[in-house]
This record gives structure tokens, C-alpha cells and sequence, in this order.
């Protein structure tokens, strides 16, 4: 059966890291936004060099731009069984647009899981994030420390913060997800696609949790 699924839900709820499992669970390939434009980015291509400057300062990139890049990655082959979108739609445009591409192939979304935590628990992992420069594994300083301090336990690459995980920037993302994302949760709702998962445990749990909610697609 093909799964067209959406994980919503503010940045540091833990979407990546349950689209990751249950992309592996249903081999599904897992699309997130933030890395496509992060890569473009790194490749310094002109999405990339558009893209930049939002995306260090948290806030939302434009709405045709980031939905061509998504497009670009939709129309490789492994996207035709289906996907875990992570990071997308953001705003009520792109669910239009989503909505459009998807018309155009005969497609509709199955299913939407609203991923949610308090900002508590938000600003405590985002801010205790780490990532490895090499091979891009994530850490988190408190509930997931590498061994060796500042470096990869796979591949001993130097570990970093994300520009965008800096006090100020967690606060835009949070004030752009409040203003633009949320109101998309009412809209799936609406339409009988919403499913919801508590993530303010720890992985394993919140991991669990979302299987459960997924239960039956
Ligand atoms: P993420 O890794 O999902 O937190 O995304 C990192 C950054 O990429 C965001 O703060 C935005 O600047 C940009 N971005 C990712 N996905 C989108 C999207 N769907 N719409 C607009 N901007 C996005």
C-alpha cells in the first residue's frame, strides 16, 4: 500500500528522529525540507544561496522556493511508493501547493501526525543539539552524549551546533511555527487526517507512542 504521510509539529519535537524509524519500519522514504535546503546550501547553489540568510536567522524560507526543492526530491522514483514528509507544509500555502503537486500525480495525503512537546522540553533539546561535520549523526549533550567529548562516536568527526539552534534563532522558529504552523493542524484536522503523539518523554518512549498512533495506516 502506498503511505503518503506528514509529520507536523514545532522544531525540537523529535519529527526527524520518528520520521527516521518509521520511514525505516515501512521503508519509506523520509524527505525533510531543512535537509534538502541545508544541502543546498552547503552546495552553495542559487536555491541554496537564496535560502541561506532565513534559515540562519529561523525564519520560514519562501514558500515557492523551498516547495520547488521538494518537488525536485518528489519526482525521484523512490517517491512513488510514498513518503514521511518532515518539516513540510509550514504555512497554508504550501498546503495548497502540496495539495496541487499531489492532485497533478492522482494523489492525496493518508495521513498527518501532529508531533507536539511544550516549549520547556523544546528549548532544553534544541539547545543541548550537537551534530557530527563529517557524517551528520545527531547528539544531544544530556540524553545522548557522544563518549569522546566534541567528537563523533562513529567517525570522530568534530561535533557542532546548528547556527539555527542558538538561543535567538529557537526563538523565531518558535514564534514562526506559533504564527504560521499551527494554524495547519486545525485544517488536517478538519479534514479527518490528523493523528496526535505526545513527544515530552524520552526517545525510546515517545518512539513507541507514535507507532502506536500510526497504528492501522
Ligand atoms: P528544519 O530542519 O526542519 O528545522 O528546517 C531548518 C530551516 O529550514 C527552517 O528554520 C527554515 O528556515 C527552513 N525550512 C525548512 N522547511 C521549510 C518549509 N517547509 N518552509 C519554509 N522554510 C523551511
Amino acid at each position: 500500500m502506498t503511505k503518503r504521510l506528514v509529520f507536523l509539529g514545532p522544531p525540537g519535537a523529535g519529527k526527524g528522529t520518528i520520521a527516521n524509524r518509521i520511514a525505516a519500519k515501512f521503508n519509506l522514504p523520509h524527505i525533510s525540507t531543512g535537509d534538502l535546503l541545508r544541502k543546498e546550501v552547503a552546495a552553495e547553489t542559487e536555491v541554496g544561496k537564496k535560502a541561506k540568510g532565513e534559515m540562519l536567522r529561523g525564519e520560514l524560507v519562501n514558500d515557492e522556493l523551498v516547495t520547488a526543492v521538494l518537488r525536485k526530491r518528489l519526482s525521484q522514483g523512490d517517491a512513488a511508493k510514498g513518503f514521511i514528509l518532515d518539516g513540510y507544509p509550514r504555512t497554508m500555502k504550501q498546503v495548497e501547493l502540496l495539495e496541487n503537486a499531489l492532485k497533478e500525480i492522482g494523489e492525496k495525503l493518508d495521513v498527518v501526525l501532529h508531533i507536539d512537546a511544550s516549549q520547556k522540553t523544546i528549548i532544553k533539546r534544541l539547545s543541548n543539539r550537537r551534530q557530527c561535520k563529517r557524517c551528520g549523526k545527531l547528539y544531544n549533550l544530556v540524553s545522548l552524549p557522544p563518549k569522546n567529548k566534541g567528537r563523533c562516536d562513529v567517525c570522530q568527526g568534530e561535533l557542532f551546533q546548528r547556527k539555527d539552534d542558538e538561543q535567538e534563532a529557537i526563538k523565531k522558529r518558535l514564534q514562526a511555527y506559533g504564527q504560521r504552523t499551527k494554524p495547519i493542524i486545525s485544517y488536517y484536522k478538519e479534514k479527518g487526517l490528523l493523528r496526535e503523539v505526545d513527544c515530552n518523554g524520552e526517545i525510546e518512549e515517545n518512539l513507541l507512542n507514535a507507532e502506536e498512533a500510526l497504528k492501522g495506516i
